[in-house]
């Protein structure tokens, strides 16, 4: 496989720019050629006699000279062929594609003042160039081409059959998620089966009292849920929507509703703890209305029901509903062709390697089958449904636990079978390449931090937003530090408190501010060593506070660094360009008197032509004669450069001022 990435930057530029125009007039220096040809003819053939010279040649030669002599012209009709071009190609593979001769290329870019050997590695816009000058048509291909027709290729309307829905339950911390996935698969399995749970299984599938089955997924969190859609996977059909019915809509449930509510996912209210006595049902519903979510019962069309997750009231029928609304939902794939499917989670097992439970979604998944996910791939060693039994199929909908990756694949990485293990190892590492480059592009950089922020949403027009995660020791000062940061927003900047929770800080939670770009906060908390180690692998900041006020301070500045600040010039002066040099190695220098005020190195300038602002940016240089300077006097002499700008003609005006940032706070 190409290393194509891994070639040199800086060849390109100066590759391009001489080449293009030159190939319009390719034969510039035919003079060099012809003496030496002459030369040669004066020291060989001169000498040797006609006869002895044609011994020597090959036979093809012979045969050419003989066509030549014909007056068959046909040597310059050569199969034009397609070249496929990725984004970087050595010369050797292109003359290969091309099924032209190394030399020949060398040649051509040789001509064009380029000295190459046949490893080097050009551009695609280079050879382009080359190819189509060969008499050669060029297809364009980007890297990124491997991963095409890897995912969602259309199936035939007849060939799919209906598909268990998948359902993802979510809600509020403590509202019962937990204890309902649980509830559900108890009750549905078999009673002599039932102490065989031990395992912790990401998903799994049970059957409904209607008939049929439906699978559930337990994802880690809201964040976890709209991360896996952010990678473009749309696992989940069905969102059941837990709400306590002795606390009502919580603000993760408002979450809930709006990451169900940007995914188009229809919900199901689930009212729990209905065996509590200060359950109140009623006020669950009427809260829901608030956030434009309408429950059947009172007029709407999502549907509800009441359940105890501990009772185990009323399970079967949420599934009931479930089925129904599948019903509806009309979901179908087709089981007959390769695999597709989403990671729900991946961890490395001692015993057995990496395990990843697999989400199914298209295609039957087989032992055997060469897969990849993300930047791991490997060959389908096993497959183990959710009560831990050995399969040899997996269908659509069908969660199973797969061994035989190479490493673990990340949850909400997307799964696909592939034909051989060579495409496997060139998406695999394709994708692994890309994450180094994002890593490195990342840097070591903090990506969300309290400072960085204000520069990075500053660009940013209308409300400005700080988002945060809060973590804290009880539940009273998360509140009040919650409303402190409310009362803090103005029309212009707002704290966005993503997630506020009591307890310490949680690798969800970092997982969570990830996908927000958000700061953590801690009081009084600590984050575990997972979280930690999370934190400062994703880059995301985590702050602790031990006094409420020393939080609101923090929080406030760095609100007051998203207020756009308000920008002040100052005139310095003016300099008028008397002449431009071309200095080789510097580029354009412009020549200047300085006509009032003072030039400053380092401030911004404009350029001006008849009066017309051409050009706004920096000084890179400015001189005194040979020296370079901070400042010069009106009257005086100089030379200055621009920051990458270079179109600066004798009579041009340049003005210099400087920007003053006045910063506002709330
Ligand atoms: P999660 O944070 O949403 O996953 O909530 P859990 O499933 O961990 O439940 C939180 C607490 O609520 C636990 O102590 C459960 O025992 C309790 N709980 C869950 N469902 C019910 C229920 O239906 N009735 C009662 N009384 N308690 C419940
Ligand atoms: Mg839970």
């Amino acid at each position: 496989v190409l290393r194509r990435a891994e070639a040199p930057a800086a060849l390109t530029p100066r590759l391009r720019t001489p080449l293009a125009p030159k190939l319009v007039a390719p034969a510039v220096k035919p003079a060099k050629g012809a003496e030496k040809q002459r030369g040669r003819l004066t020291v060989t053939s001169a000498t040797a006699s006609d006869d002895g010279d044609e011994r020597t040649r090959s036979v093809a030669a012979f045969r050419r000279r003989t066509q030549r002599m014909k007056g068959v012209v046909e040597q310059k009709e050569r199969l034009s062929r397609e070249v496929v071009l990725p984004e970087t190609i050595t010369i050797q593979e292109l003359a290969n594609r091309m099924s032209e001769r190394g030399v020949d290329v060398i040649k051509l870019l040789m001509r064009q003042g380029q000295m190459h050997k046949i490893t080097d590695v050009i551009d695609a816009d280079t050879a382009e160039l080359i190819a189509t000058e060969m008499g050669h048509t060029v297809k364009r291909v980007a890297e990124s081409d491997v991963e095409e027709g890897l995912f969602d290729a259309p199936d035939a309307d007849d060939a799919l059959q209906t598909r268990p829905p998948v359902v993802t339950i979510m809600g509020h911390v403590d509202h019962g998620k937990t204890s309902l996935l649980d509830a559900i698969r108890r009750a549905n399995v078999v009673s002599g089966e039932a102490g065989g749970i031990t395992q912790h299984i990401g998903a799994y599938q049970v059957t409904s009292p209607l008939g049929g089955l439906v699978t559930f997924i337990d994802t880690p969190g809201h964040a976890a849920f709209t991360a896996m859609r952010a990678r473009g996977a749309k696992v989940t059909d069905i969102v059941v929507l837990v709400v306590a019915a002795d606390d009502g809509v919580m603000p993760q449930t408002v979450e809930a509703i709006s990451h169900a509510k940007a995914a188009g996912v229809p919900m199901i209210v689930a009212i729990n703890k209905i065996d509590k006595p200060d359950a109140k049902p009623e006020r669950v519903r009427t809260e829901l209305l608030q956030y434009e979510v309408q429950v059947e019962s009172l007029g709407g069309d999502t549907l509800e029901v009441e359940v105890s997750a501990k009772q185990k009231l009323n399970l079967d029928k949420l599934l009931e509903m479930i089925t129904l609304q599948a019903e509806v939902l009309d979901l179908k794939a087709n089981p007959e062709r390769p695999a597709e499917g989403t990671v729900i989670e991946a961890r490395l097992d001692r015993g057995r390697g990496p395990v990843a439970t697999v989400l199914v979604q298209r295609g039957t998944l087989a032992v055997g089958n060469i897969i990849v996910a993300g930047s791991q791939w490997g060959r389908v060693r096993a497959l183990i449904d959710d009560q831990g039994a050995n399969c040899v199929h997996a269908g659509p909908s069908f969660p199973a636990e797969v061994l035989g990756f190479s490493g673990a694949p990340e949850a909400g990485d997307r799964v696909a079978v592939v034909e051989s293990e060579a495409r496997a190892r060139e998406i695999t590492e394709y994708r692994d390449r890309q994450k180094r480059e994002q890593a490195a592009v990342r840097g070591t950089g903090a990506r969300s931090s309290l400072v960085d922020m204000m520069s990075q949403l500053k660009a940013t027009a209308g409300l400005k937003e700080v988002p945060l995660v809060i973590k804290g020791d009880v539940q009273g000062s998360v509140e009040a530090i919650c409303a402190a940061l409310e009362n803090l927003g103005t029309e212009e900047v707002a704290a966005r408190v993503l997630h506020a929770g009591v307890g310490g800080i949680t690798e969800s939670d970092i997982t969570l501010a990830e996908a927000s770009n958000a700061v953590v906060i801690g009081f009084n908390v600590r984050a575990h060593k997972e979280a930690r180690e999370a934190s400062e692998r994703l880059g995301i900041e985590i702050r602790y506070y031990n006094i409420i006020y020393n939080l609101v301070d923090d929080i406030k500045a760095a609100m007051s660094g998203l207020l756009a600040p308000t920008l002040r010039e100052t005139m310095l002066g003016n300099a008028e360009i008397l002449e431009v040099f071309n200095i080789s190695k510097v580029g354009k220098v412009a020549g200047c008197r300085v006509t009032d005020g003072t030039m400053e190195r380092g401030q911004h300038v404009r350029l001006i032509r008849d009066n017309v602002v051409v050009h706004e940016g920096k000084l890179s240089t400015l001189k005194r004669f040979k020296d370079e300077v901070s400042v010069v006097q009106p009257g005086q002499e100089c030379g200055m450069a621009f920051e990458n700008y270079q179109d600066m003609r004798a009579g041009d005006v340049i003005e210099c001022y400087r920007v003053e940032e006045i910063k506002r706070s709330l």
